[in-house]
């Protein structure tokens, strides 16, 4: 039986299978390669995935859900209609949804897979990964890094050893990864990034341009009008990928207002994102110890890759142009399934947490008493991006004359100050009394391949030893899971052949919502007559049906917001 490879992004989502010729993308129902990693409940408990669910966004915003996949491995919930989801469920969604896709497809069941995880996501992310594919009916195989995942699709897989830089800017993150491939083993050496920075940050710059064009105050604006300068934006982002100047239209409160903005104006105004971007690509270089001019090639991944500015600046940084003939919003989904070629039968499922590097610093709150105002900042003992296993150990003293109790609380995170990063957990152990400064500490942290931390205390004066283990949560249990499985099995999917209408239907709905007067009347007759003609009892195909409303409605949508 095949094995397949998933691309789970936070916000497209593919499926490849690992054939005779190479990996190979798989359509989902409505012919396209990406889904979108969206989520709709029908009033009647009806999942929809994909393209109709981004629709979904603005028509019924309370039943729809996008970029959960930031969730992973959190408590998060999020409300659907009368639901409520652990992120894993909604990961399930999907996955469940391009299960569907391919075994519509081939006309075989699908159940081995390979799924591509971000380099930088710990343990508990990892099992939340793995529980969605239980959740879907998979059998996840293994776990594969992204940037990974991106070098063997290029190929560089079989004997060829070299070091690799993958710069990643999806919708809403952006990931650096070097790479070092040597004696068969593929070796993260570093990974950075900043995961408040993607695709969408570029959309939100054209957001404002086109608000300040149009002479409209932002605050003044619907939630309903917004969500149309957003979709405006995103239409825009992508002409000026291609062109050097696209236009846009758009009713609001009211009137039309119309505009143009160049691609120069664009990369003048995103020139503080382009330095964003440039901190966490210096960072991974200096950690992994190399030069910009060492790497053997630089792979871009992500849909937001494609803007020239991009290109240029990577061109630019490295002295050499990244590689991109792998279309970059498929390279990870084609590698995962390299990597599902690749993977025996019996791939254990150990090498699953492949976190090579402990991504994060990680240090104890002290205090700094040398100067008159006494400020708390945390001591790193082990720096970010240290190969793992690792184990280092420190020594601290009293504070405070007589002092009883160290209060060792850990923290992980890349600031100066406690409360700026992520407290891990903490651990008080007793020390003899006495001036201050007089009785000392010593803190060993030990990071194991498994992500998971052990911190050990000697008291040095009361020769104790103290210590805990800091384990990244594991995933669901088996009575959350099987809770969780009952639950989405009693979800309906929509028929197959449904999903083309509904998808259909959504956008009518959508741009319903976007629209007023004439126009509404408009859409209304429209979708009216195809509602109408798809209940016909006589009918027989009902494809020529969806390729004349889908006409209509972008005959519609090229005349009111006047898009080539
Ligand atoms: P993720 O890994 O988050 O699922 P993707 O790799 O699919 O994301 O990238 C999505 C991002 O790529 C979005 O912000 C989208 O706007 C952007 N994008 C896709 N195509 C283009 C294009 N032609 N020009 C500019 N940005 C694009
Ligand atoms: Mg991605």
């Amino acid at each position: 039986m095949a094995i397949f490879g998933i691309d789970l992004g936070t916000t497209n989502s593919l499926i490849a299978i690992f054939g005779e010729d190479g990996p190979k993308l798989i359509p989902n129902a409505l012919g396209e390669v990406l889904t979108p990693s969206a989520v709709h409940m029908d009033k009647d408990g009806t999942v929809v995935v994909g393209a109709a669910a981004i629709d979904h966004l603005l028509v019924s915003p309370d039943r729809a859900v996008a970029s959960f996949k930031r969730f992973m491995g959190t408590d998060h919930r999020t409300t659907l209609g009368s639901g409520t989801f652990r992120p894993e469920e909604l990961s399930a969604c999907v996955l469940r949804a391009l299960k569907e896709d391919a075994e519509a497809h081939l006309k075989e069941p699908v159940s081995d897979v390979v799924i591509s995880v971000p380099a930088y996501f710990n343990d508990r992310q990892r099992k939340a990964t793995l529980d969605a594919g239980k959740l879907a009916g998979l059998n996840v195989i293994r776990i594969v890094n992204e940037p990974t995942a991106a070098v063997l699709a290029y190929g560089f897989s079989d004997t060829a050893e070299g070091k690799y830089l993958a710069f990643d800017l999806g919708g809403g993150t952006f990931d650096v990864s070097i790479l070092d491939k040597y004696e068969g083993v593929m070796e993260i050496r570093a990974t950075t990034g900043d995961t408040q920075l993607g695709g969408d940050d570029f959309t939100a710059l054209l957001e404002k341009m086109i608000i300040e064009k149009a002479e409209c105050a932002r605050d003044k604006l619907t939630p309903r009008e917004r969500a149309m300068v957003r979709r405006a934006a995103e239409n825009l982002k992508i002409a000026l990928t291609k062109e050097a100047s696209a236009g846009f239209a758009l009713t609001l409160d009211g009137a039309t207002r119309e505009g143009t903005i160049t691609r120069q104006a664009f990369e003048d105004a995103a020139a503080s994102l382009m330095r964003r971007l440039r901190a966490p690509l210096e960072r991974a270089i200096v950690d992994a110890r190399m030069k910009p001019d060492e790497f053997d090639a630089i792979i871009l991944i992500g849909g937001a890759t494609r803007m020239p500015m991009i290109r240029s600046m990577v061109a630019r940084l490295f002295g050499r142009l990244p590689l991109v003939h792998i279309d970059p919003d498929t390279t990870v989904a084609l590698g995962a399934a390299v990597q599902a070629g690749l993977s025996s039968r019996n791939a254990a499922l150990e090498d699953m947490v492949m976190t090579d590097v402990c991504p994060h610093t990680l240090g104890i709150a002290s205090i700094d008493t040398s100067m008159r105002v006494v400020t708390e900042y945390v001591a790193p003992i082990l720096q970010r991006n240290a190969i793992v296993p690792i184990s280092r150990s420190e020594r601290f003293c009293t504070v405070h004359d007589q002092q009883r109790m160290i209060d060792v609380k850990v923290y992980q995170g890349e600031h100066l100050r406690p409360e700026d990063n992520v407290h891990i957990g903490s651990l008080e152990v007793p020390v003899k009394p006495g001036p201050a400064g007089s009785e000392g500490i010593d803190v060993r942290f030990t990071y194991d391949v498994n992500g998971a931390l052990e911190v050990e205390v000697t008291s040095l004066s009361l020769d104790e030893k103290h210590s805990a283990i800091f384990r990244n949560q594991t995933g669901l249990s088996e009575g959350e899971l099987k809770e969780s499985f009952a639950r989405l099995s009693a979800l309906k999917a929509p028929p197959r052949e449904q999903i083309a209408n509904k998808t259909l239907i959504a956008r009518a709905e959508r741009l319903y919502a976007e629209n007023l007067g004439e126009n509404r009347d408009m859409l209304r007759h429209m979708l009216a007559q195809f509602e109408a003609a798809l209940n016909d009892q006589h009918l027989k195909d009902p494809e020529p049906l969806r390729k004349e409303f889908a006409s209509q409605l972008d005959r519609f949508e090229r005349e009111v917001f006047n898009q080539p």
